[in-house]
């Protein structure tokens, strides 16, 4: 994907907010669904520029961008990102164009007075699932990971024999997939505690998150046609934050022989603004694999993967505990890492996904598995970050100790990208909260 004006750091625009905000400046410009907070207003697509929403649907009515870019915010106005994630690339782009346009510094006073009259301020807004998600899964594509977490269970073997070889993946569950700021109660279920012969039915004793990025699927493909490699970032609209909450007791008891079950399927939390692949252009890096690996098989490579497959994303997870709030203590940030580490890239996972005929639909959802970092440090689960509970975590400002999520405990994610030659942008925030079992 060509960098192009949109890109350039110095672009600015009208709203003084926008300029050197963190996560959203004028080179961003990501797509969520949102209405005023507490209103029974209809729901609709918006972008997000400095501490302000843009409402597309407002703009739609009232100002005429040009032919494709009306045709392409009508899409995006709607309710659900869907039917504008269907149209491909090009229309994505003539969107971005023109909004870029309305809200630069050398926008006309018509356009800025339109778009002006469109903006409603980020904290008045809420916001709800961009899409309505047919079909979620989820990815395991950090090698750190895979080895912190499968010391814990196998620790003589700790990478299963495919990791290596392919993305493995797990049909998930879309129906609890919510929107960031929705909270959750701590899921029952069964587990098996050390050293007994027979399970208990428990809340979950051992709940943790997982740092992980989702990326929606735009155009879809026929069942029964693969989508090669060197296509398959057609078929992708953007990133956001993840969160697979995960009951560790629960899961590691039922996941043999199927996999994941109900230890993931109680609550999985994404970011609001989806950011485009477009403007994640200037952050993406060489797919790489460590001296020593195994070299993909030939459908999972390709010259285009290898100079650009992967993103430096960089990413945080921070515990905001009930008693940090209390105090009015801010946030403890226990993991910072990247995803420019992950063992595969987004392009060879949706390749991986449809090989077999696997027809992919608009506005569906795949997470990209934890991402964990080569340190310890960069772990992206607490089950990582304790060793398996054997050993607490220390949070700065209460110096409270965890080795798995407590109740009132807030997990929030937070993702960016920077990088010199370029103006950073961000992803905002995902955030959930574990509330009591019922
Ligand atoms: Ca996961």
């Amino acid at each position: 994907m060509p960098l192009d004006h949109t890109h350039v750091p110095h672009a600015s625009s009208w709203l003084a907010s926008a300029n050197g905000h963190p996560d959203f400046p004028i080179q961003n410009l990501p797509y969520g669904v949102v209405r005023r907070r507490g209103s029974a207003e209809a729901w609709r697509g918006a972008v997000a520029i400095g501490d302000q929403v843009l409402d597309l649907a407002a703009l739609s009515a009232i100002h005429s961008l040009g032919q494709p870019a009306d045709s392409a915010l009508r899409l995006a106005a709607l309710p659900a990102l869907n039917a504008f994630m269907a149209a491909g690339p090009a229309t994505w782009s003539a969107l971005r164009h023109a909004l870029f346009e309305v809200l630069s510094s050398g926008a006309d006073e018509a356009a800025r007075h339109a778009a002006r009259s469109c903006l409603i301020p980020q904290d008045e807004v809420e916001h709800q699932l961009p899409t309505r998600i047919g079909d979620y899964t989820d990815f395991y594509t950090s090698l750190y990971h895979a080895l912190n977490v499968g010391r814990l269970i196998f620790p003589g073997k700790p990478l299963t024999p495919n990791f290596q070889w392919l993305p493995i993946a797990y049909h998930g569950r879309a129906s609890s997939v919510v929107i960031s700021g929705t909270d959750f109660h701590r899921p029952h279920g069964q587990a098996l505690p050390p050293g007994a012969a027979a399970p208990v039915y428990t809340p979950c004793t051992r709940l943790d998150y997982e740092l992980e990025m989702g990326f929606f699927i735009g155009p879809g493909n026929a069942l029964g046609r693969p989508v090669p490699l060197a296509d398959a970032e057609q078929h992708i609209f953007g990133m956001c934050l993840l969160n697979d909450w995960s009951a560790r007791d629960h899961q590691f008891w039922e996941m043999a022989p199927l996999g994941p079950f109900l230890g993931k399927n109680f609550c999985t939390s994404i970011s609001p603004w989806i950011v485009t692949m477009e403007a994640l252009a200037p952050f993406r890096v060489p797919f790489e694999r460590p001296a020593g690996e195994p070299q993909p098989l030939a459908y999972l490579d390709e010259a285009g993967n290898r100079a650009r497959g992967g993103v430096d994303v960089q990413l945080s997870v921070s515990i905001e505990t009930g008693q940090a709030r209390t105090q009015g203590l801010p946030a403890a940030e226990i993991t910072r890492t990247s995803f420019r580490h992950q063992y595969w890239t987004i392009a060879q996972m949706l390749a991986q996904h449809t090989v077999g005929g696997c027809n992919l639909q608009p506005g569906d959802l795949c997470g990209t598995g934890t991402v964990s970092g080569p340190t310890p440090e960069e772990a992206g689960a607490i089950v990582e970050l304790s060793l398996g509970g054997s050993r607490p975590i220390t949070l700065a400002g209460t110096g409270e100790q965890r080795t798995f999520l407590q109740d009132g405990d807030a997990v929030i994610l937070r993702g960016w990208c920077e990088k010199e030659g370029a103006a950073r942008i961000g992803f905002g925030q995902c955030r959930g909260t574990v509330l009591p079992a019922i």
